[in-house]
């Protein structure tokens, strides 16, 4: 049996691995949709090469040349925010990969669960932002939510064969990002170019500046705790700048299991696909004889406040992590043109948090309004009309 694999978000850096592995695999998966934002050259050459049943561009402005480069070809093209949201909902897809960055991939991720697809989730934001409703919507449709970040990856990993024994903690690994060495004072005035410069993962923009301000980890904790049921003090997170441990559990006879590999996407997305089973790769090996020294540190939440901030969404619970996403969102795209410091944004952050309405069991439409609530209260503190 072909697994039917709709892909949201094919032209970003998950979406193009995903797309490698469907290509190692032709007689186990094929690329039935695919969804880009802006990128209609590549989305056009990937559907020329895949053959999709559909493709969709969320940006309409670009559906013409579209639809008109793909004319000779029997797929179906759509454009705009709502086809994204429904095109997961079509019969003949057996697996949905949220590639897609941010708060948007919510929506197409809902329909997903409500449609009964299979979820492999590698929009993390999306378990950041309504954990607690995804987990009852994908436990309503009995729908599978697969990991595809690598730590979340590497702790399913672990916990296979696992089922009834009780895990003492999950840890997570850090690389510490390009800046684990910087004192606070050089933070200050480090720049976009150099938070881009990730030492170990090449990703999308978004995840990279994540990365050096460890917000990205900071959500990795709150995933973890959706993904996994567990609660927020067993959660830790261990900085190994080497990048070969991906994450592990410690089982409540202090047995500890770790997943390892080389830093590559691939894996946790073929995972994704084939769990339970494990299929050929073609990708590089691990050679311990050149990762001889493996080396572990405490995170440092004064230097990094993000983490911080995001450990304090978590235990304050509700829409708190709603607001710190679409804060972060804000200060990152703010970041990215030089309207804030690095530094600057977990200031921007932490005054979000206690503006913004708090709400202890919010709905679906409470977190829509938080959203919006909060990206207003970041955008006036950027342009100064709020201090
Ligand atoms: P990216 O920026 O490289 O790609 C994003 C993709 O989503 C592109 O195809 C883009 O066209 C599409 N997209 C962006 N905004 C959209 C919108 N508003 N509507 C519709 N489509 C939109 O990002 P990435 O690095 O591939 O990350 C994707 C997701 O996976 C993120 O949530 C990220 O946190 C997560 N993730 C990425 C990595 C990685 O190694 N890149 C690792 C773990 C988790
Ligand atoms: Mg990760």
């Amino acid at each position: 049996m072909i697994k039917r694999i709709a892909i949201l978000g094919s032209t970003g850096s998950i979406g193009t691995q995903a797309l490698q592995v469907i290509e190692e695999h032709p007689d186990k998966y094929a690329a039935s949709i695919l969804t880009a934002n802006n990128r209609v050259e590549e989305l056009i050459a990937q559907a020329r090469k895949f053959r999709p049943e559909a493709v969709v561009i969320a940006n309409e402005a670009k559906y013409r040349q579209l639809k008109e480069a793909l004319a000779d070809l029997p797929v179906k093209v759509h454009a705009g925010e709502e086809a994204l949201c429904r095109i997961v909902q079509e019969k003949p897809i057996d697996i949905v990969l949220t590639a897609m960055v941010g708060y948007a991939g919510l929506r197409p991720t809902i329909n997903a669960i409500r449609a009964r697809k299979a979820i492999a989730l590698a929009n993390k934001e999306t378990m950041v932002v309504a954990g607690e409703l995804i987990n009852k919507l994908a436990h309503e449709n009995r729908t599978p939510i697969l990991p595809v970040d690598s730590e979340h990856s590497a702790i399913f990993q672990c916990l296979a064969g696992e089922v009834d024994n009780a895990v003492e903690k999950v840890i997570l690994t850090a690389s510490g990002g390009p800046f684990r060495t910087f004192s606070h004072e050089q933070l200050k005035t480090v720049t976009k170019e150099q938070a881009l410069r990730h030492p170990n993962w090449d990703m999308g923009a978004k995840i990279t500046i994540d990365s050096a301000s460890m917000m990205n980890k900071g959500f990795e904790v709150i995933e973890a705790k959706w993904l996994f049921g567990v609660q927020p003090h067993q959660i830790e997170v261990i900085v190994h700048p080497q990048s070969v441990i991906h994450s592990m559990v410690q089982f409540e006879d202090g047995a500890v299991k770790a997943q390892l590999g080389m830093p590559d996407m691939r894996l946790p997305i073929q995972y994704a696909f084939s769990y339970p089973d494990r299929l050929h790769a073609s990708f590089p090996r691990l050679d311990f004889t050149k990762c001889t020294e493996l080396t572990f540190e405490q995170p440092d939440t004064t230097r990094f406040r993000n983490l911080a901030l995001a450990y304090e969404a978590l235990n304050r619970g509700g829409n708190m992590p709603c607001i710190v996403n679409a804060a972060n969102e804000v200060c990152v795209a703010a970041f990215l043109h030089d309207r804030i410091s690095f530094l600057g944004m977990s200031d921007a952050i932490e005054k979000v948090m206690e503006r913004v309405t708090f709400i202890p069991q919010p709905t679906y439409e409470d977190y829509v309004a938080t959203d919006a609530e909060a990206r207003r209260v970041a955008e006036s503190l950027l342009n100064g009309s709020l201090k």
